[in-house]
């Protein structure tokens, strides 16, 4: 079963839940906001990025997009707050903020 989760509520049953371990359809976690549960958030100093493109690249929720080979906004919907790309920037230019 997978659940359309724009219906889902508060009140939802455990049996009302998609299914654990499977995988119905293609894409379906961009339908999750991750960034909805987190705590803190990349702030990217642009003086210092270089745009190695190494945080993309790390980010376990493909939250950091490339347009035209230069880093773009964080996509803080989906920005899960993990901060692997803080850790991994060779140049120090992301910073780790709470929200
Ligand atoms: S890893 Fe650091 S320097 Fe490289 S693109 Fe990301 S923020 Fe910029
Ligand atoms: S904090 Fe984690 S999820 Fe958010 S942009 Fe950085 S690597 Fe991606």
């Amino acid at each position: 079963m997978a659940t359309d989760i724009s219906k889902l509520t508060l009140t939802a049953r455990w049996q009302d839940l998609t299914t654990g371990m499977m995988i119905h359809a293609g894409g379906t976690s961009e339908e999750f906001n991750t960034g909805e549960w987190t705590s803190v958030k990349p702030h990217v100093k642009e003086e210092d990025c270089r745009q190695c493109l190494l945080c993309a690249q790390a980010c376990p929720d493909s939250a950091i997009p490339v347009n035209k080979n230069e880093r773009v906004k964080v996509d803080l919907k989906h920005c899960k707050g993990c901060g692997i790309c803080a850790k991994v920037c060779p140049f120090d230019a992301i910073e780790m903020e709470g929200l």
